[in-house]
């Protein structure tokens, strides 16, 4: 199968929303007048940041996940993406089962695959994508103030936990490794949470590499410090009894870390039932600046967790 009829085949649906997809020089879209644009992109290699021969309908599902989260983290709404694909070959059934697993997460966030490129070599997707906001109203991780609850969604660390079963270095029970797999290999992007705490939040992150690497990314946007307590974070795994590294370092997890003023603590927990998302508090922002991590007595837990970084050639303690 040629490039065209690959694109065409698996890449080329009818367009709804934009005025002109797949299939143009360029794609056109009309933006919501007097909203602004968000746009992210991320790319996952595979060997990197995922196994070759991984379902590549979870794969599918997975890229552009991973996209839609940083919109989420935005509070922007999705309306289009792009899609840069190498491909060391053209296998028709892995294309089938790659394009069905975005396609059916580019449907439930009705956003449009409206474009992108197809090269030979190395397994390599590359999404790029498109959401608006109301202008000043995206969440920033700038925002966040002294006194500010701090927020997590969903849960943590599972993801980790089936990366380091895949791998080989722990083990787990048939059940629990489906349990956590399903994390690692299909997280939920939280865009309905995003869009919900416009206007309530005051910061917010997409847990990629880590809670703690990731919130410490708002502290340093923001420049203030926080105190985890550690105590509202035993239950966050799914899969239970494994150290809490997991849920303060795992990464992979795709949840929003938010930060709010403790007043609207009601309007939160309102929000988060509007976008049936389940949030707990975390902790709280203080003055003072660094991550302080506090045991239920509030004592100082020694905390040297470090997050996922591409370049670091520090080993994970
Ligand atoms: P050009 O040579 O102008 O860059 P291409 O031949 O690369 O155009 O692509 C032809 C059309 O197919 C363009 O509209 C492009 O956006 C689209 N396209 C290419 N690859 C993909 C892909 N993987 N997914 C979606 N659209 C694609
Ligand atoms: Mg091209």
């Amino acid at each position: 199968m040629g490039e065209f009829d690959l694109i065409k085949q698996f890449f080329t649906r009818p367009s709804r929303r934009a005025v002109l997809g797949v299939g143009d020089d360029c794609a056109l879209l009309q933006p919501t007048p007097g909203m602004q644009l968000a746009i992210s992109t991320d790319m996952l290699v595979a060997g990197q940041h995922f196994f070759a021969d991984v379902d590549p309908f979870t794969l599918g599902h997975k890229a552009l996940a991973v996209n839609l989260s940083d919109l989420a983290a935005c509070g922007a709404t999705p309306l289009a993406f792009t899609l840069a694909l190498a491909l060391p070959e053209s296998n028709a059934s892995w294309l089938a089962a790659f394009s069905k697993g975005m396609f059916a997460l580019a449907d439930q966030h009705q956003c449009e695959l409206v474009g992108g490129d197809t090269t030979r070599g190395p397994l390599t997707i590359s999404i790029t994508v498109l959401g608006e906001t109301p202008p000043g109203q995206a969440l920033l991780r700038s925002g966040a103030q002294p006194g500010d609850d701090i927020y997590v969604s969903g849960t943590l660390g599972d993801a980790c936990l089936a990366l380091e079963a895949l791998q080989g270095k722990i083990r787990l029970s048939v059940n629990d490794l489906a349990q956590a797999r399903q994390r690692l290999e299909q997280p939920t992007p939280r865009v309905t949470l995003g869009v919900a705490l416009r206007g309530i939040a005051t910061a917010a992150i997409d847990v990629s590499d880590g809670l703690m690497g990731d919130l410490q990314h708002i502290l340093d946007s923001s420049h203030v410090g926080a105190s985890l307590h550690t105590e509202s974070l035993n239950e966050a795994m799914i899969v239970s009894g494994h150290p809490l590294r997991y849920v303060l370092a795992g990464g992979d997890d795709y949840e929003l870390v938010f930060t709010a003023p403790p007043h609207l603590r009601e309007t939160v927990i309102h929000a988060a039932h509007s976008a049936s998302t389940p949030v707990r508090r975390i902790g709280s922002i203080d003055a003072r600046p660094q991550l302080r991590l506090l045991d239920a007595q509030g004592v100082m837990v020694s905390g040297a967790f470090k997050s996922f970084d591409h370049f670091s050639d520090s080993v994970q303690p």
